[in-house]
């Protein structure tokens, strides 16, 4: 399979595909039946839905910076884990897809991560046959919104099965962390829009290109399925929140076409969004190839 990229103003932006997991339809739809989003969606005999872990790399040919947005779920899973999450790597990995466009983990500047749960920073952590934790890509700096860094290090017990300590001990331990805040701006053109319903501070990175624009979703928007209001995942902490920063987002992509790039959609990469924030439907979808 091919993997798109584009030219887009100062970024050269490269999809980044690294495995596909499932999750339990039930906790991906929250309250909506499955009456209603298995017309939408296929599961398989265990009710799971199958998802990607689509990431995003972005090289900025004015600083010279090659940031990664997310990093993927990783290979550091035992046998259980990787039977319930239906982990498969056959297709790509992160490796295999940072190869396929020319890249070395050395080049990589800066890792952004939306959040920390563990299918969006898990890659960037790599453990050896003696159980020894390294970084994925030793040279950068990697950023997390300080809202969720202390809540992913102090969890409730909800959601502490998302944030696992061999993803964030040696994070925590290399001292390459950074905190950002809401109105972080990672260099012209690439601000962050910043969303708190899914986990508190999830930073959704937004580059410009003139009148062109392009809103990297995360957990905001997983799939297309998610579009209408209330279909919110069964995990977010806050879900009437999300309904919020749903709206406001999306009157913003409506408002000043906006691109939405979605992580977990198997079928959409990138989708341009019309009508209403209220009843948002999709005016066009293709990948970046075809920006
Ligand atoms: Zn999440």
């Amino acid at each position: 399979m091919t993997l798109s990229s584009a030219q887009f103003d100062n970024f050269r932006l490269f999809t980044m595909e690294t495995g596909t997991f499932r999750l339990d339809g039930g906790s991906i739809f929250g309250v909506v039946p499955k009456t209603l989003w298995a017309q939408h969606v296929a599961c398989d005999e265990q009710n799971r839905i199958q998802l990607t872990a689509r990431v995003l790399l972005i090289h900025s040919t004015s600083s010279g910076r090659v940031y990664l947005i997310d990093s993927g779920i990783g290979h550091k899973f035992n046998e259980k884990f990787s039977k319930i999450y239906g982990l498969d790597f056959s297709g790509h990995t992160l490796m295999s897809s940072l190869e396929y466009h020319g890249f070395q983990a050395t080049d990589i500047t800066d890792v952004v991560f939306t959040h920390l749960h563990f299918d969006h920073c898990g890659g960037a952590v790599l453990r050896n046959s003696e159980g020894e934790s390294s970084l994925a890509f030793p040279k950068a700096r990697h950023w997390v919104h300080q809202e969720q860094w202390k809540n992913a290090r102090n969890p409730n017990e909800r959601e502490a099965a998302s944030f696992l300590p061999e993803n964030l001990d040696p994070l925590e331990a290399s001292g390459q962390i950074h905190l950002v805040e809401d109105g972080h701006q990672y260099e012209p053109d690439f601000t962050i829009e910043v969303v708190d319903g899914h986990t508190p501070g999830q930073q959704l990175p937004l580059l410009s290109s003139g009148d062109r624009k392009l809103l990297f979703a995360a957990d905001l928007l997983p799939t297309t399925a998610h579009l209408p209001l209330p279909w919110v995942m069964g995990f977010d902490t806050r879900p009437l929140l999300t309904l919020e920063d749903k709206k406001r987002v999306f009157a913003r992509c409506i408002h000043e076409n906006i691109l939405l790039y979605l992580e977990h959609d198997p079928y959409h990469e990138l989708i341009a969004l019309g009508n209403s924030a209220h009843r948002p439907n999709i005016t066009w979808a293709g990948t970046l190839d075809d920006l």
